[in-house]
């Protein structure tokens, strides 16, 4: 049997089995020539289209603020960074993004921003309370970093549906190379169990070749997130920010982000996996080849034009074109260039599918064999 052989069995058994043993995970990751990546993707496409069609779900981005009491050692907007012009979009603006969103038929707001002591319960349980009143029938995604449990309940009785919180790395160790001492990875699980308990829709995630990352921590990330079930799962290549300690390190590699978007979807046949803004900063094409990849989500920028470039997490951000909602047109077509299309719809989770189950009838109509003759080239 070649290698390539192998590796090809391999993804074959990750769809029908749902996981593999952590060397056949470092296969996946890190044995790759052309011909078992492209498989590998294209047996994820498959997977991702039976679930989802051609349609490609929207989120509209707001970043509601770039203040931050944390100081993770990559994130640019990190609270020892004294060069961030630091701002906070008010109720109203945030109201009039969502509304402007609402207009072109985004039905999902995803409220992004830094760990604001200044943004407390009361006032992100009011904002919540607002929004859900203006958008009765719209997703609240938050993505606002850890809180109490107290908090994430008040949050999802405003009417919050659903909850982002990247644990970056499971590793201690590595988790500890990326924050510091005042931040636990023991209370980021804790917090992802209690915003799963609580009832909203729960999304993790990891940084693709932060600084210190091996491949055996990417296997233990595929293995925490295959025992967690997330409904999301947000994968992208780590930048650097010029203004960070990392501001030498390289950045991530989009190939091993692509593949492991495309393990991911085989794992989890229903998650909704975003076409991150980071794999499409890095590469001009870097969304559409995640999709093709198996994501089945992007999240064009609904921020004002103007507090755009402050929410600079890494260098080089992408949020104009079409990674902006006012791109809407441009992303459509490019889309539509790879077969795809646009759907405005909620883009619930659906727990009729649930992520993960590996079942006679999740497999049906998907003949792994037969996708040698349906690799598409995403290079
Ligand atoms: S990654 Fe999040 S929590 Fe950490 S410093 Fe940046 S905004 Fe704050």
């Amino acid at each position: 049997m070649t290698e390539t052989d192998r590796l090809k069995g391999l993804a074959d058994r990750l769809l029908l089995e749902g996981t593999l043993p952590p060397e056949d995970l470092r296969s996946l990751l890190l044995h790759h020539d052309g011909q078992g990546a492209d498989y590998l993707h294209g047996l994820a496409r498959q997977t991702a289209r039976k679930h989802f069609g051609n349609r490609i779900f929207i989120r509209g981005l707001v970043e509601i603020g770039n203040c931050c009491h944390n100081d993770c050692l990559y994130c640019g907007i990190r609270r020892s960074n004294r060069h961030v012009e630091r701002y906070r979009l008010d109720r109203q603006t945030i109201l009039e993004c969502c509304r402007t969103g609402y207009e072109m038929g985004f039905r999902t707001f995803v409220l992004q921003g830094g760990e604001d002591p200044w943004m407390d319960d009361e006032r992100t349980a009011t904002l919540v309370s607002c929004l859900r009143q203006a958008f009765p029938d719209a997703a609240i995604t938050l993505s606002l970093g850890e809180k109490t449990v107290e908090a994430y309940r008040r949050f999802f009785e405003a009417g919050a549906n659903r909850y982002l919180l990247r644990h970056e790395t499971h590793n201690p160790a590595h988790y500890a190379l990326l924050h510091p001492a005042s931040m636990s990875l023991d209370h980021r699980l804790h917090c992802l169990e209690e915003l799963k308990r609580i009832g909203y829709q729960t999304g993790t995630g990891i940084m693709v070749g932060s600084p210190g990352q091996t491949a055996d921590h990417l296997v233990e990330d595929i293995r925490f997130i295959h025992d967690f079930r997330p409904h999301m799962i947000g994968i992208g290549p780590f930048i650097p920010h010029h203004d960070t300690p990392f501001a030498h390190e390289p950045a991530g590699s989009v190939e091993l982000t692509l593949r492991l978007i495309s393990i991911f979807r085989l794992m989890h046949p229903a998650a909704l996996i975003p076409a991150t803004t980071a794999l499409a900063s890095l590469s001009p094409d870097g969304r559409e080849r995640g999709i093709l990849a198996g994501a089945n989500v992007v999240m064009p920028n609904l921020s004002p034009l103007h507090s755009r470039a402050k929410y600079a997490l890494y260098d080089n951000k992408a949020s104009l074109g079409a990674e902006a909602a006012e791109g809407l047109a441009l992303l459509d077509r490019r889309l539509a260039a790879i077969g795809y299309r646009i759907d405005k719809g909620r883009g619930d989770y659906d727990n009729n599918r649930r992520a993960g189950c590996h079942t006679s009838e999740d497999t049906t109509g998907i003949e792994a064999h037969d996708l040698k003759t349906d690799i598409l080239c995403i290079k």
